[in-house]
């Protein structure tokens, strides 16, 4: 055993832990929970936890469906809503073994961004990454169900009294940070029960585990007091959605900000341009991943805070990418606002930094940041300044992606075209569904 693992099992002993949840996550991003004695952790780290994969969405045929589970033990947390009398639970997020080669799975979104984490490694840099996820909190009915009614009616940075969920938030924090989390603010966003989150950026991996427990953590603490939080990127229409903008840097192996550059305009480096440059132009195939769903769409319009544009600029929140004002030097970053939080953390972060690799590779000259507000522009001023649309729904974001060689490539063999497949079945599902709103509009006219 490494030392880690040896910390685990005492931590395991001392803090009196019954059960071991040991987490991965399929394809689409939902967690998974094997469910193991505590006392099996040894055999966890030596052996592995058997499963079977072929009931985990998007993992492997019939045929082929042993799986083992390695745990993480840099992931460790206790439960906190899990504390009992008689012992608690605790975590683990592991990554995913194929039994028959003894190798990693190579359909293990964990594995994904193993291997864009090893790109960026083989360039001479780490990635840092911090997400800024939104969320609802709506109120259940008597059979506790999840509506869209909520008795808060706060906007952005209100306070109390009005914004009459902020006991559950507080909740909310205590249980992120028993678990380990940095939390470094909390507000009430635009929309009526909305809520953001942010907390301290970390490498890209930990990110990506800690938005997979982050939502975990949300919505098992709102359950708790009988609110139904929701990371569904567009619940209500005509108000803001709920995005996941995503912040990020490449650092040196001697932990210099390879982003900043105090001479440069923006105060970022001919690197941080050409990585801009990089996502800018695979930001079509991006989206598939960043945005997964049918509705991920409806956020992504004009006028609600959310990119449409294919565009960078260092003021405004219309464009894709932003370059937040930095106080130092580390914190010269920057920021996708495209992802929304019902992407999978993990393929999400792989593409972008895949993306913004690329750009380096290939030196890509970064266009000058557009600074007006291009909610306001006309076709004609998008085709002056070469300004790109997003793709506008699921089933082109997904033949984007499959075009772009640089995104579906970074994916793998497994993943890809496993997504592709299931997504472009969602969208098809959505196309032969008649809405409420066809009913509500046609019913009685015709
Ligand atoms: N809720 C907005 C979105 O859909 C973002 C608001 C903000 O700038 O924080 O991305
Ligand atoms: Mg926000
Ligand atoms: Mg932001």
């Amino acid at each position: 055993l490494t030392a880690a693992e040896e910390d685990v099992l005492e931590t395991i002993e001392a803090e009196n832990i019954d059960f071991l949840r040991l987490q991965f996550t399929d394809i689409l991003g939902t967690v998974k929970n094997v469910s193991v004695p505590a006392r099996q952790a040894e055999k966890a780290f030596t052996e592995g936890i058997y499963f079977d994969g072929s009931s985990i969405e998007g993992f492997v045929r019939i045929q082929e469906s042993d799986m083992r589970l390695k745990p993480d033990p840099d992931t460790f947390a206790v439960l906190p809503w899990k504390q009992r009398e008689d012992g608690a639970s605790a975590r683990m997020i592991c990554d995913v073994i194929n039994t028959s080669t003894g190798e990693p799975f190579e359909g293990d979104p964990r594995r994904v961004l193993k291997n864009a984490l090893e790109r960026a490694n083989d360039l001479g840099y780490t990635v840092n990454a911090a997400p800024e996820p939104e969320f609802f909190m709506f109120e259940e009915d008597e059979a506790g169900r999840a509506t869209t009614d909520t008795a808060d009616h706060g906007g952005y940075f209100d306070l109390a009294p009005k914004d009459l969920a902020s006991d559950v938030r507080r909740d909310i924090i205590y249980g992120l940070e028993d678990m380990g989390f940095e939390i470094e603010a909390s507000h009430h966003e635009v929309a009526r029960g909305q809520y953001e989150i942010n907390f301290e950026y970390d490498d890209a991996l930990s990110t990506a585990d800690n938005v997979a427990t982050f939502r975990t953590v949300v919505r098992a603490i709102a359950a708790e007091h009988d609110l139904h939080a929701t990371f569904m990127p567009k619940p209500i229409p005509k108000i803001n959605g709920s995005g996941m903008h995503t912040h990020l840097s490449l650092f040196t192996e001697d932990g210099e900000n390879a982003f900043h550059d105090e001479d440069d305009e923006f105060d970022l480096s001919e690197e941080a341009h050409a990585f801009t440059a990089g996502i800018l132009e695979h930001a079509p195939a991006i989206t598939a991943i960043a945005n997964p769903t049918v509705n991920s769409y409806k956020r992504l319009v004009p006028g609600y805070e959310a990119p449409v544009y294919v565009a960078w600029s260092d003021r405004n929140r219309s464009a894709l990418v932003r370059k937040p004002a930095a106080r130092v030097p580390a914190a010269s970053r920057i920021e996708l606002r495209s992802p929304d939080p019902s992407c999978n953390p993990y393929l999400a972060l792989a593409v972008m930094i895949h993306a913004g690799l690329d750009g380096i590779e290939r030196d890509l000259e970064c266009p000058a940041p557009v600074r007006e507000n291009i909610y306001e522009f006309d076709e004609q001023k998008r085709e002056e300044y070469g300004i790109d649309t997003l793709p506008s729904n699921l089933g082109e974001a997904v033949e984007a992606l499959e075009a772009d060689e640089v995104i579906y490539s970074a994916l793998g063999e497994h993943v890809g075209p496993k997504f592709v497949e299931a997504k472009e079945q969602e969208f098809e599902d959505y196309l032969v569904d008649v809405s409420e709103w066809e009913l509500d509009r046609y019913l009685e006219t015709f």
